[in-house]
């Protein structure tokens, strides 16, 4: 499982990495404005809350305990309680169209975290199925113990910003037209190198 750290970056990554470019340059940010970032974010951490709240653990004969917010359903279930509230807003159609895009993909970032550590096995299809699934390879570490005195806790956190924080800066830095296009790809090229060193250490962990 990935960090509370990590999923938040990604909620904020899939904000930058799909709003227009030119909205967010042109005018200040007001504290409005950050209402929506901050909902992505907490959409994209959401499935964790079963660390919180037991009950969100159901129990099967077959598989034990399933964490039934770590499956498309429990992940989307935010995202989908979202819709209605963003049609009823007085919104601009691409507008509306995009926070929807936003909130399905922060949702759903949750799983490809947690499964890109390569060591959770979810119940994905719950409630159609139980199975679990599985990567066999991780690019990600695991969320680790938060304690002042663990090492792996600083190596961890370390690889999973340097992996995320280039990678969406890298997307972020693409979409800006208004850079120079050669200056843009040198830039883009070494965040996205940066991301990938860092997934390469991560691949290299015992799992
Ligand atoms: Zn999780």
């Amino acid at each position: 499982m990935s960090s509370f750290i990590g999923h938040a970056l990604t909620g904020l990554g899939v904000y930058t990495s799909t709003q227009p470019v030119e909205k967010t340059t042109q005018r200040n940010l007001s504290l409005r404005d950050l209402l929506w970032p901050a909902w992505l974010v907490f959409v994209a951490l959401a499935p964790d809350l079963d660390y919180i709240f037991r009950s969100l653990h159901v129990w099967s004969d077959s598989m034990g305990y399933v964490r039934v917010t770590h499956s498309f359903v429990g992940c989307l279930a935010f995202p989908l309680l979202t819709l209605p509230v963003l049609s009823r807003l007085k919104l601009a159609r691409e507008t509306r169209r995009l926070c929807a895009v936003q909130v399905v993909l922060a949702g759903l970032s949750h799983l490809a975290m947690d499964l890109l550590v390569g060591v959770a096995s979810l119940s994905l299809l719950w409630p159609f199925t139980e199975r679990r699934f599985r990567l066999p390879f991780g690019i990600l570490p695991s969320g680790p113990a938060f304690r002042v005195d663990n090492f792996y806790m600083y190596r961890n956190l370390l690889i999973e910003v340097g992996a995320l924080v280039p990678l969406y800066a890298g997307i972020y830095l693409a979409r800006l037209a208004k850079l120079d296009g050669r200056k843009r790809r040198i830039g883009v090229a070494a965040l996205w190198l940066c991301s990938l060193a860092f997934m390469g250490w991560s691949f290299t962990l015992a799992r």
